[in-house]
């Protein structure tokens, strides 16, 4: 089946979102056989969404629209596809139940306008909304498929897969499964060319690389025939190259960086402090992500300027002097000193220049340190980033993630 999602938002038009929503969409459609020709996305205008939805009708077998549900005036997704389906908006009484509940729940009053979003075309699918006030619908119309879901991605993604997937599945002879391997520590390249053999001799399954934000991930996905119970062909392909890439790989489940660290901290026992400078709380923000992280984490410092430094860490004042606040030394002396503060195993450290202002050529935008202490041994990474300010901070953060993984594997620190 050829599908085409047509993304309807004007802040999406303008720049002011960027589209989540069908990127996840694209991602998740061939895992049920349904291959995505093309993208589009419009204004809020019934007009232009009229002439999307003809082009896309006439060249594809499935048309999945997200956004423009809502309850307010601009919100014409429903009516301008019942228009060109020929198709009336009936009022749903499950739908508005569930939406006088919603309301009920929420000790808000439903207004007029709300009701419009229990209006679904007649004849066709409900597809819940356990997150939200308007539900989605899923229309069979002389042979095509239009989806309707709503915009907020935190919505749609769990329609998506509560209903939009498993309804595709129920079409597909075959089925596909995927598995994500994550690696840190070697970029794209560096990883393809390493198995450039497994990748060129694979035809089921298959692997893709993508890179993202010093990261990179393998997806390996099979293709099985549905019903068949058939040997596991994934798993091998996984064991190979996680052989091939060692102890860059972090995880074959594909969790996060963070999610990993964590789980061996705590697994581990291992308490943790941490004190960041140019990170702000971006690592202990990540780090509590995570449920049940409180058993091991004890504090963090947001030592920003160096009065703080010294006052809450400890830092010598010679040492900010003779190396500055960017330094190894100074890196070093903020992870002993958060550690001995807070008395736990180890203490982490982050400090650099995130720019875009503040680099000279000796200390250019980018450069970072961080330090990890166990109370015995200090260990230290200099990075050199590039990219703006939000990138070099994430990438620092899965910088000390990663550190504080390898630590508590026993790995050697850096690498
Ligand atoms: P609502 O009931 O919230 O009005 P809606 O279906 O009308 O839902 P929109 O009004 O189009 O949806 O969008 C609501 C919000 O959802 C947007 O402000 C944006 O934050 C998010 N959103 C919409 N479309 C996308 C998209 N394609 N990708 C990511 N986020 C999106």
């Amino acid at each position: 089946m050829k599908a085409e999602i047509i993304s309807v938002g004007t802040e999406l038009l303008m720049g002011q979102i960027v589209n989540t929503n069908a990127q996840y969409i694209s991602m998740r459609l061939p895992d049920v056989g349904v291959s995505v020709y093309y993208q589009s996305v419009v204004g809020d205008n019934p007009g232009r969404l009229k002439e999307c939805l003809n082009i896309a009708l006439g060249r594809s077998d499935v048309v999945i629209l997200t956004g423009g549900l809502g309850p307010t005036k601009d919100d014409l997704t429903k009516e301008t596809v019942c228009e060109v389906l020929n198709k009336k908006l009936v009022l749903n009484e499950e739908c508005l139940q569930v939406m006088k509940d919603f309301f009920n729940r929420m000790n808000r009053p439903m207004t007029e306008n709300n009701i419009k979003q229990a209006y679904l075309p007649e004849g066709s699918i409900i597809v819940k909304n356990s997150n939200g006030t308007a539900p989605g619908c899923i229309i069979e119309t002389d042979g095509k498929i239009v989806v309707m879901l709503p915009g907020p991605p935190q919505e749609m993604r769990p329609m998506f897969e509560e209903t939009v997937i498993p309804y595709f599945m129920r079409f597909s002879n075959y089925r596909l499964e995927s598995k994500f391997i994550r690696i840190f520590g070697m970029g794209e390249s560096a990883v393809a060319d390493k198995i450039s053999d497994i990748i060129d001799n694979q035809t089921n399954p298959t692997i893709a690389p993508y890179a993202k934000e010093g990261e990179v991930t393998l997806r390996v996905t099979a293709k099985y025939d549905k019903g068949e119970a058939e040997a596991d062909i994934i798993a091998p392909v996984v064991e190979q190259i996680k052989a091939r890439l060692g102890d860059v790989v972090y995880s074959v489940d594909n969790e996060s960086l963070e999610e990993v660290t964590a789980k061996l901290l705590m697994d581990n026992n291992l308490t943790i402090s941490i004190a960041e400078s140019c990170t702000g709380g971006l690592v202990s923000a990540r780090l509590t992500e995570i449920p049940g992280i409180s058993k091991v984490f004890n504090r963090a410092v947001i030592a920003y300027s160096n009065e703080a430094k010294m006052e809450h860490l400890g830092v010598k004042a010679e040492t900010l002097a003779k190396h500055g606040a960017v330094s190894r030394e100074t890196a070093v002396e903020m992870a002993e000193g958060v550690r001995k503060a807070a008395d736990t195993d180890i203490g982490v450290s982050i400090t650099g220049i995130a720019g875009p202002g503040g680099g000279t050529p000796q200390k250019p935008v980018g450069l970072v340190f961080t330090a990890l202490s166990d109370g015995t041994q200090t260990y230290c990474r200099e990075l050199r980033l590039w990219g703006d300010r939000r990138r070099i901070r994430n990438v620092t953060a899965h910088n000390v993630f990663d550190m504080v993984r390898r630590y508590a594997l026993k790995l050697p620190v850096n690498g």
